[in-house]
């Protein structure tokens, strides 16, 4: 599924090419992928884009008359501008300069929900989302790890807690902390609760800067893929050597996913939680 990164080239990429254009036509050829009635969903059609913008995995598309376009890519989503139109393209939007906007998507997981940008705080999707890696004080993310007994890896991946993580950036930011992806939450110390927000916060940059990973079929906002799947440490590296020490990588599931770690540098230690 795309994460952070991913979203975030896809919202980069998107927004110089969106921003001003007016929607002058709508195609839509698979309807269930809409929150809405199709012909309530035409009303789109007119408005013009003010901007884009990142909330956790979802892609807000800020248009006139007060009206917020909410993209959530799922598993297999694809939201591309160009000349071209992708397999399993399911949605298409038009622009007054002739280019066009393509929603592909194999698995059909994926939806698109019109919503009243004065509401959008307040909508379903969005309010119940925890804050972003990036804007969370290290203090937040200790109350939240020390109120909690679930397994690390779960509690990272809860969208309620902290937004934006998937199994890919949860499993490399542990490996970097060097965490065990079981050790439960709240017995982490300050100071590894700590080197783990870094290192969330040092995954999610780097993969940003090589515009996401693709693993499954990711592209970006102009259909290319990313190059980050190149420097995963442990994600799908089971067996192979651990970058750090050389321990064959262990997969794992924990909280329902795949997951991936070096046993050696993630050793399973379970101290006390901490009174201070
Ligand atoms: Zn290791």
């Amino acid at each position: 599924m795309p994460e952070l990164p991913e979203v975030e080239t896809v919202v980069r990429d998107l927004k110089p090419r969106l921003t001003g254009r007016r929607i002058s036509g709508l195609k839509v050829l698979l309807p269930k992928l809409l929150r809405q009635k199709p012909a309530e969903f035409n009303r789109i059609i007119g408005h013009k884009i003010l901007g884009l913008s990142r909330r956790g995995k979802l892609i807000l598309i800020h248009l006139s008359g007060d009206l917020t376009l909410i993209v959530h890519l799922k598993l297999t989503g694809r939201l591309v501008h160009g000349k071209n139109q992708p397999d399993h393209t399911h949605v298409i939007f038009e622009f007054d300069n002739g280019s066009r906007l393509f929603y592909a998507d194999l698995r059909q997981f994926g939806f698109l929900d019109l919503v009243p940008t004065s509401r959008l705080k307040t909508h379903q999707a969005l309010a119940s989302l925890g804050p972003e890696p990036f804007d969370i004080s290290e203090e937040e993310f200790l109350s939240i790890l020390s109120r909690s007994r679930r397994k690390i890896k779960a509690l990272l991946l809860d969208q309620n807690l902290i937004a934006g993580l998937g199994n890919i950036y949860t499993d490399e930011a542990l490996f970097r902390a060097g965490i065990h992806p079981e050790r439960p939450a709240n017995t982490l110390t300050a100071e590894e609760a700590r080197r783990l927000l870094e290192a969330i916060r040092q995954v999610l940059k780097e993969a940003i800067s090589a515009r996401g990973s693709s693993v499954r079929n990711y592209v970006d906002g102009q259909g290319r893929a990313g190059s980050f799947q190149s420097r995963h440490q442990v994600y799908h590296q089971q067996g192979k050597p651990c970058p750090r020490c050389g321990t064959p990588i262990v997969r794992k599931i924990v909280a329902g996913r795949g997951t991936h770690f070096c046993p050696y540098c993630q050793p399973f230690k379970h101290p006390l939680p901490s009174l201070d």
